[in-house]
This record gives structure tokens, sequence and C-alpha cells, in this order.
């Protein structure tokens, strides 16, 4: 891109950058449409051998610059790269403010990728107790036959972090807001802690931090800017936005970018173009509106969710009485510097004993999925649609119900995940299964 574009494009906001990407990109002249047109070819045409010989040379080489001597990338096969995924990359490193983005298949593959690049047998990782269960279950159930060991703690004592580093730690580990309860990890913290031990390390024994970022987006928090190493997200979830693609990404610094996709071609868990497009022209770009739109009405929500006897305690980063309060408004900011405490709320029934909790939760649940019309009971978030669903029987049931008291969650926990409908027609379908329930 010559200057004189470059300079055009400064001066905007971040969220006209999740509309426009960069202008006339060199990874695919498409400048009669207005939207990048959606790529479908497994492989590519080439005008030589010699050609076909320099994308090889040049896949996976970007910092090299003897190497990579072509202007615009040599496309070979859709597994090495096409050019919907590079758009989509380009603009989601822009979104979270890191230098390179790598996506994947699925926020799993973009977890194991991240993971796979920075460890090998013997390394240890270090990981919040609370895990989205599917990550749980890589840690708990995969990676020690490959002889990599997870230790989990508790990340909100940071005391407890520093205690827990041997030289074996290669990674710590953590997603905050934490899936499904909402606390958070101070990620200043963290990546203070891991800068002070790396000062006295090799590079080779260096501590990497990993925030999987996505109860918050980047339109919530951007972790990078905090001085974490990377960031991953499930682009199923808000990013993507309308529940229509399975996609997840790897943020992070520029020397990552090769390992990564060299990870991706080989490991295979690439994201399909036909999944990359919609994120790129209506997912990222509508990203901004629909997270302000859903938190003003999870403000709301949560409000009306803290008046009923019939809950114990509502956990929404906005509410006033959320005990991180003064972490939030620090940690969650959006481009403007706003505080942006996300879409997302988790509470807990009230009961007598856990067991008499846990199946009020389910009364409650069943009853919305019978009888609402803007609520719906399905696993995923972030989606335009109002969300409900049960974690320790649903998206956290890979942790063993025995020990998901321990791990942070609790029998009666709900996770609610806003969408757009208004707040009033949300509030009618709570009330009404509240009611209906008692
Ligand atoms: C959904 C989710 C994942 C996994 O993403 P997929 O796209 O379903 O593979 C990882 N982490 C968190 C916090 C999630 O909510």
């Amino acid at each position: 891109m010559d200057s004189k574009k470059e300079e055009k494009e400064n001066g905007y906001s971040s969220e006209a950058h999740l509309i426009y990407g960069r202008m006339d990109d060199p990874k695919w002249d498409y400048s009669h449409h207005l939207l990048p047109p959606i790529s479908s070819s497994a492989t590519y045409r080439l005008d030589s051998t010699s050609r076909g010989a320099q994308g090889f040379a040049e896949f996976a080489h970007s910092s090299d610059e003897l190497t990579v001597t072509s202007k615009a990338p040599i496309y070979i096969y859709d597994r090495l790269g096409e050019p919907n995924k590079d758009m989509l990359e380009e603009n989601l490193a822009f979104a979270e403010s890191g230098d390179i983005a790598v996506s994947f298949s699925s926020g799993m593959a973009a977890v194991s990728g991240v993971l796979g690049i920075l460890t090998g047998a013997g390394s240890e990782i270090l990981a919040h107790k609370t895990l989205y269960g599917c990550t749980y279950s890589l840690l708990t159930n995969w990676y020690p036959r490959l002889k990599i060991n997870t230790k989990f703690i508790d990340f909100i004592d940071i005391n407890e972090v520093r205690r827990s580093i041997t030289r074996a730690t290669r990674v710590l580990y953590v997603e905050s807001p934490v899936n499904p309860t909402l606390r958070l990890i101070d990620l200043r913290a963290i990546a203070e802690l891991a800068a002070s031990i790396n000062r006295t390390r090799s590079a080779q024994d260096r501590i990497y931090t990993v925030v999987d970022s996505t109860f918050a987006t980047p339109f919530c928090q951007r972790p990078i800017t905090l001085g974490i190493d990377f960031v991953v997200h499930s682009l199923t979830k808000a990013i993507g936005g309308f529940g229509t693609d399975i996609g997840g990404v790897v943020i992070g610094p520029k020397w990552s970018h090769d390992m990564l996709m060299l990870y991706r071609k080989d490991f295979g868990g690439v994201l399909s173009p036909k999944s990359a497009w919609p994120v790129l022209v209506q997912g990222l770009p509508s990203l901004a509106v629909r997270m302000r739109q859903m938190q003003q009405t999870a403000m709301r929500v949560a409000e009306f969710l803290s008046t009923r006897r019939e809950i114990e305690c509502t956990r929404y980063p906005g509410l006033p009485a959320f005990n991180q309060a003064a972490l939030a408004r620090t940690q969650m900011v959006d481009y403007d510097g706003n505080f942006a405490p996300g879409s997302m709320i988790y509470f807990v029934m009230r009961g007598e004993t856990p067991a008499e909790a846990l199946t009020k939760a389910e009364r409650f649940i069943n009853h919305i999925a019978q009888n609402a019309y803007c609520i719906t009971l399905a696993v995923s978030l972030g989606n335009i649609r109002t969300l409900i669903e049960h974690p320790g029987s649903m998206t956290h049931s890979a942790i063993p119900v025995e020990e998901q008291t321990a791990k942070g969650l609790d029998p009666g926990g709900v996770r609610l995940a806003i969408g757009l409908e208004k707040p009033e027609d949300i509030i009618k379908d709570l009330s009404f299964s509240f009611d209906g329930t008692r």
C-alpha cells in the first residue's frame, strides 16, 4: 500500500477499521466489489514452477527478507492460506492491538495451536482452576500423553501464582472473564509477574502468558495492551456474532506468526474461507454496535436479577456491587476508554442445599426452554439471540461433578448470554419462569 493510502486510513476510529480493514488490500484485488467476494477454491493456478517454488519458499517465512521477494502473497493451497482468511486475520490483529493473527477451524483448534507452539515434553502449564470444559479436557485427557502437565491454581491470588511457578513452567493460561463464573483475573498483574521472572531466564526458558478473551471480545478488553503475550478467541461466539460458523483465532507477537502457520498447516485445523467470510464482512464490522447494545441490555437484566429473591447472587462486571468492580473498570474498556462490562451474566439459584439449588436451576431453565420466546436453551454465547444454559451439566460437564465446586462452579449456577432483544422482553421471559417455578 502506498503511503498516500496509508495516510488516508489514519485518523479514523478503531471501529471504522473493523468495518473497512485496509484499503485496496494487496491480498486480493477486488476493487469493483463493495465487499470482498467469498473465496472458494481448494487449490490455486500457478503461472510457472518457479512461482510455485517461490510460494513454498515464502510460506511461513514472513519475517525473512531474503526468502520473501514477492509483493503480493502467492496462494498455493487453501490449507496454507487464502485471501478471505488473510484479510480477516489482519483485521483481528488490529482489533486486539496485536502484531499478527492466525485463524483456526474452531476456538479449540486455536487453544491447542497456541499451546502447541509454546510447549513440548516436560513443559508445565499453570492454568486457572475454572476453565471452559473442552480446554480442561485438552489439558487433563490429552496433554499428559505428551508429557505436558497442567497445574490448576487460583489465579485471583497472585501470590499463589508466584509460588506455583517452577523452572518447567512455560505458560500461564487464564480466561477473563472466566467462563462461566464471570470472575476476573488481573491481567496486568499476571503480565508483570511473568515479565519479572523472565528477566532472570534465558529465551528458551521464558514463560508466556495466554488469555482466552472470548467472553470479553476485543471490544471490551485488549489483553495485549496490558502486557499479555497471546490472546485466543472462539470466533463462534460474539466476534462471529450470528451463530452461523465455527472458528477460532490466536493473536500474538510477530515472531509467532510463522510457527502458528506451520502448526496449522501440519495439524490441519484450517478455518474454511466460507466460515472466514461472514466474520470478515458481518461479524467484525458489527461487533462494536452489537456489544454496545448488548451490554446496555445486560446491565438492565443484571439489575433485575439482583432484585429477585430466588437468586443467591448475580455476577455481572457492570453492577456496582460486583466484587471486583474496581478491576473491571480498569481492565474492561472499549476503544474509546469507556467502561465495557460485556454481555455475559452468571447467577446462582438459592437453595438450602447444593442439591436443592441444582434442582431449582434445572426447573427454571426447563421452564424457559418450554415457554420463553426471547430466551433459548442452548450452549454458545455472543449470539444475537439471548441464550441460557446450565454450565455444570452442559458446557463444563467435562469437569467431574465432584470437582466442580472446588473449581469454582456452583451447582445452582446459570449462564445467561444476552442478545439483541430489548431488555423488557428478556425480563418478561425471566419473570414468567421465576413465577412459574416457585
Ligand atoms: C466456546 C469457547 C471455546 C471453544 O470455542 P469453539 O469455537 O467452540 O471451539 C473456548 N473458550 C471459551 C471461553 C469458549 O466460550
